[in-house]
């Protein structure tokens, strides 16, 4: 199974977890690991930067 990232536009295969979730919602964007990090990186950072 293959999904578009819509951040990266990269294929990617996404785990057990992550691909039931796919089959329950296949209209949900979805986002890669990479793409999923990231935002969660910088989310955290803008947390942590607030007063
Ligand atoms: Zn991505």
């Amino acid at each position: 199974m293959k999904v578009i990232c819509i951040l990266c536009d990269e294929a990617f295969t996404p785990s057990k977890f992550q691909a039931r979730k796919i089959m329950k919602h296949p209209h949900k964007i979805q986002i890669c690991e990479t793409c999923h990090d990231r935002i969660t990186t910088k989310v955290n950072m803008q947390r942590t930067a607030k007063p």
